[in-house]
Order: structure tokens, then C-alpha cells, then sequence
């Protein structure tokens, strides 16, 4: 448990000392900490030693047990890939989902937002690698899912979101950033009101944060290796 509070602590550490490294804002990074295949009480240690609020997860039933068992007021992500009869259980229990990559997953969510909680709030996932099997939209069509998901009157788009291919070479992954930090700058210049980029995991977050990432998604660096 110690080490969990450590690695979160020297996370942060890191985090600001790369906001000021590459001219970021002081603070403009948030850390969104992937509890993924860890157990509810590291997430509730790692709440009640920092006051850590925001949680991923990428399989929903294991989340929402962990959802429904806590009694902690905790902001849940979801990052990993939709299927369409999980939507109405994601629609229900997160206030974030990262992975938006086909409209009619985000028309589902909208229509299943229950009436009392606020707008979900959600990014487009976006393909930089251009293989075909991998999961997200590619660039030239994000524009036109924008478009559509901005109608729907339960979901709020705040963005976009990466898993890059892993590489261990610095200048790659800042250059696969930068694709989607341009991106995310063009749908601004269309008039799109985005604020959040969902980029860099705790092997690429420095490339991340380079880029103009405002969330970064750490599971490892912060809880360790996955069981
Ligand atoms: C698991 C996961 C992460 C965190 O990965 P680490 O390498 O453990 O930091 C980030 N984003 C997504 C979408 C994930 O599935």
C-alpha cells in the first residue's frame, strides 16, 4: 500500500516538473489513475491517503461491482471498448467514456443516460496507426462523428482520446501525439468546444504531456503491475 501512495506522489511530482519542461500550464495535466484489474481497496487507499477522484476502468462488469460496492463518491472513466448491450450499464454508472468510436454506441448512451445525472461527458477514440483492426476512428472521419454526437442531447464531447502503437522511441510517440493534438486543434478551428486530450500511458506520458495532452490515463506507474 505504501508503494502505492509513493508511486502516485512522485507521479505528480513528475507530472509538474514536465508541465514546466515543456512550457505547459502550471497544473493543466490531470491524472486519471487505471484501477483496471486492481481491487477496490487500492482504489479507496490511494482516495483516502490524496483525495485522488478520477478512476479508469476498460471492463464493465468488474467496474461496476467496485462501483456499487464502494461507498466513496469517486469520478469513473471508462476506456475500454463498448459493446452495445454494456452501453445502458456505462450510461448508468460513469461519468467519462473515452472510447466513443461509432455513433450508434454514443446514440445508445445518450438514450440510456438516466434523467437525473448530468451529461455524460465523453471523447472521440481515434485511430492513429491506420491498421484497420485496431479500435478508434480514423483521422479524416473524426470531424463527421463530431458532428453527430454533438445532437445528441445527453452526452457532452470534450474531446479526443489515443492508444497509440507501443514504441520506446521518444521522437515516434511525440510525433503520433502531435497527430492528435492537431487533431483536436482543427475541430476548435471548425468551432468545436473541446477541452479535454485523453493521450499517454505510463510508458509515453512525457511524449504526452509534450504534446498538449490535458489527461493522462496511468494504471502501472501508479498501482503496479496488473494481476
Ligand atoms: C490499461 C490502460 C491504460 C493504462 O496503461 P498502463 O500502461 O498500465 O499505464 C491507459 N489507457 C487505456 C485505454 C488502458 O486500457
Amino acid at each position: 500500500m505504501n508503494s502505492l501512495i509513493q508511486n502516485y506522489n512522485h507521479l505528480i511530482k513528475q507530472v509538474r516538473v514536465l508541465e514546466l519542461k515543456y512550457k505547459r500550464i502550471p497544473n493543466s495535466v490531470t491524472i486519471l489513475a487505471v484501477s483496471k484489474r486492481h481491487t477496490l481497496e487500492s482504489i479507496e487507499a490511494l482516495h483516502n491517503a490524496t483525495g485522488h477522484l478520477q478512476f479508469g476502468e476498460n471492463v464493465v462488469q468488474e467496474a461496476v461491482e467496485k462501483i456499487q460496492t464502494t461507498t466513496l463518491e469517486l469520478d469513473w472513466h471508462f476506456i475500454g471498448n463498448i459493446q452495445s448491450n454494456k452501453t445502458a450499464l456505462i450510461s448508468r454508472h460513469f461519468n467519462f467514456v473515452h472510447s466513443i468510436d461509432r455513433f450508434k454506441i454514443a446514440e445508445r448512451l445518450s438514450n440510456q443516460r438516466p434523467p437525473e445525472l448530468s451529461k455524460l461527458n465523453v471523447c472521440i477514440e481515434v485511430n492513429l496507426s491506420s491498421e484497420p483492426q485496431k479500435s478508434g476512428v480514423p483521422l479524416i472521419n473524426i470531424e463527421e462523428l463530431a458532428e453527430e454526437l454533438i445532437k445528441l442531447p445527453n452526452l457532452k464531447l470534450r474531446g479526443l482520446m489515443a492508444i497509440p502503437e507501443k514504441t520506446d522511441n521518444f521522437d515516434l510517440q511525440r510525433k503520433t501525439f502531435a497527430k492528435l493534438y492537431q487533431a483536436q486543434d482543427s475541430l476548435i478551428n471548425s468551432g468545436f468546444e473541446l477541452d479535454v486530450l485523453s493521450m499517454g500511458m505510463s510508458h509515453d506520458f512525457e511524449a504526452a504531456i509534450a504534446e498538449g495532452a490535458t489527461m493522462i490515463r496511468v494504471g502501472t506507474g501508479i498501482f503496479g503491475a496488473r494481476n
